[in-house]
């Protein structure tokens, strides 16, 4: 826990962001400006600054992020239509919140 981190303020329940789901290791959110139709946060309760700062133990995290992003998608619909799953790394790679999340956006065309 980061004290001057916010998404382990919001992850903490700190903040008056509604959780779209929770369980003991990562909540999911929607970002506040939505690049998509569906763009939906899969954030971790550790604090882990980056992908380049997982360490050995974090796996179980990242797998658990994998999967609750695969069920996400299929309860806002975007399963079948498609949808991109990225994380972006550093300044460099687009990363502004310096406590690892993966971003799950889709809804374009949801045919
Ligand atoms: P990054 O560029 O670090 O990968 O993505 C950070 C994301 O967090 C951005 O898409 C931004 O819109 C989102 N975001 C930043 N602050 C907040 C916030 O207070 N609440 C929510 N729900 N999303 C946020
Ligand atoms: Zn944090």
């Amino acid at each position: 826990m980061d004290k001057n981190c916010l998404f382990c303020r919001i992850s903490r329940g700190a903040s008056s962001t509604d959780f779209l789901f929770e369980n003991e290791m990562l909540v999911v959110f929607k970002d506040i400006n939505p690049a998509a139709p569906v763009h939906l946060l899969i954030v971790p309760k550790k604090h882990i600054r980056s992908i380049n700062d997982l360490s050995d133990d974090d796996r179980p995290i990242l797998s658990e992020m994998l999967m609750v992003a695969r069920d996400m998608a299929a309860q806002y619909e975007v399963a079948k239509s498609g949808y991109r799953l990225f994380f972006n790394v550093e300044r460099g790679g687009g990363q502004v919140i310096f406590h690892l999340h993966l971003h799950l956006i889709g809804g374009w065309n949801k045919r």
